[in-house]
């Protein structure tokens, strides 16, 4: 229910301004709101820096998928070359760093990003040096980075060998800075945390800034939420209301049209007195879905939800289903997708929109036969000419694997950081770039 910087972890403020926020009350929360905005969206780029001769580090997104020591979808790899030639071409000395798993503080040799090195030395075509280190900033790392001439590849072992890396621990921060004099970060998956490799660095540089993976997710995510062409619509979904309380809150504040699908939507009819048998229900949420009624009412934004359900007795693809109206979900039914009508109504509900936000599938996707609710929003989205921005994990693997993908303006890499972009929470890895 908070919004903008109100439940922020991160200290709210640009480069050296690293304090948390003076205590936020009801009365300045919209200021704050603006404040947090302006934080987050005016920063530095790897565009409007000279890194020529100087030592780069960049800290990007290299958490790909191994099985047996091979690579078996090199999509982060790919995305995040622009970023790395550009600072090649400028003559820059690219020391790259990444976590890969969850090797939780020590070094387990099934998640080196030695594989990385070699992947990343065929998409360049020129050499990419791996300073294989236990401690990652290591003698190899500062050896690997003291020999490196202009234009040169060297990349770190795995961040996250070090224990101190999620818990943003001085000791591997000043590591980190020791070995450059800029630091990018492109790594959007892990904004929303602040970690040594992606925060506590900044500290002890003096150059911070964003490469072009981050700055697109935040063109993109921070535009369209801020400043969107109207109107203005946002499609919310996924299995809960609690896990994406804030992201309603903070969108009622700023669309047009509000739809409410998926799971989350039974939370919602039980808010407006109808029953909904067996179906994800939240009770400890019914009050927050009725205040959100209220708050839409109050705001002036349409807000929909499903006139009709598609119900099964089972959570399976192999027990029949049929479509029934609202209010009328059987004590032993639940509901798994929206029905046709309610496609018909939000398709309808988004052809004239100019910004659509999706996060959250419309019904239980990864069954076939609850799938079709999400197919129609993915249509809806893929026909109409608008900006079309989609967050969120699910939500990204759904509409990639229904094939929409391509049609869509922006598909954000990052679950977690893009849901609390749209919370209107401050990403501390954006955050902690340097200010325009
Ligand atoms: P995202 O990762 O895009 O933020 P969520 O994690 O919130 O999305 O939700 C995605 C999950 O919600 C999917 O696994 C989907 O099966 C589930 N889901 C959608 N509709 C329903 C429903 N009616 N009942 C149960 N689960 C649902
Ligand atoms: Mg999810």
């Amino acid at each position: 229910m908070e919004s903008a910087c109100f439940a922020a972890r991160a200290p709210c403020g640009g480069r050296g301004r690293k304090t948390f926020p003076r205590s936020v009350t009801r009365l300045n929360l919209a200021a704050h709101a603006a404040e947090c905005e302006e934080n987050m969206l005016n920063k530095k780029s790897v565009d409007d820096i000279n890194v020529k001769g100087k030592r780069v580090l960049v800290r990007c997104d290299f958490n790909v998928p191994l099985q047996d020591g091979q690579i078996t979808d090199d999509t982060r790899l790919v995305a995040a070359l622009p970023t790395i030639k550009k600072l090649i071409a400028d003559g820059g000395k690219v020391i790259l760093c990444s976590h890969l798993g969850k090797p939780k503080g020590e070094p387990k040799p099934e998640l080196s990003l030695a594989p990385v090195a070699a992947a990343l030395e065929k998409l360049l075509g020129q050499p990419v040096k791996f300073a294989a280190d236990a401690t990652v900033v290591g003698e190899n790392a500062k050896a690997a980075v003291a020999a490196m001439n202009d234009g040169d590849v060297v990349l770190l072992e795995n961040t996250r060998y070090r224990a101190e890396e999620t818990k943003n621990g001085e000791a591997f921060s000043k590591e980190l800075a020791s070995i450059c004099d800029v630091f990018v970060n492109d790594a959007f998956g892990t904004a929303h945390r602040a970690h040594c490799s992606n925060v506590g660095v900044t500290q002890y540089v003096d150059t911070a800034v964003v490469g072009y993976l981050m700055q697109k997710e935040i063109d993109f995510l921070g535009n369209a939420v801020n400043n969107p062409v109207r109107p203005f619509v946002a499609i919310l979904g996924g299995s809960k209301v609690s896990s994406k309380i804030s992201v309603i809150s903070n969108l009622l504040d700023k669309v047009d049209v509000l739809i409410i699908g998926g799971g989350m939507a039974y939370t919602f009819m039980k808010a407006m007195g109808y029953e909904v048998g067996k179906s994800l229900l939240e009770e400890d949420y019914i009050d927050y879905a009725k205040e959100m009624i209220e708050k839409a009412k109050a705001k002036g934004v349409k807000l929909l939800t499903p006139v009709d359900t598609v119900v099964a007795k089972e959570f399976s693809n192999d027990v029949p289903f049929h479509t029934v109206g609202l209010g009328d979900i059987a004590a032993d039914e639940e509901g798994l997708d929206i029905g046709e009508e309610t496609c018909k109504l939000y398709a309808d509900a988004i052809k004239s929109a100019k910004t659509v936000v999706w996060n959250g599938p419309m019904g239980v996707f990864e069954m076939s036969n609850f799938a079709k609710g999400t197919i129609a929003v993915a249509q809806a989205l893929a026909e109409i000419d608008a900006t079309t921005i989609i967050g969120g994990g699910d939500s990204a693997a759904a509409v990639n694997q229904l094939g929409f993908g391509d049609k869509m303006t922006h598909i954000s890499t990052g679950g977690g950081a893009s849901l609390e972009f749209l919370e209107g929470k401050e990403l501390p890895g954006v955050v902690a770039a340097n200010d325009k």
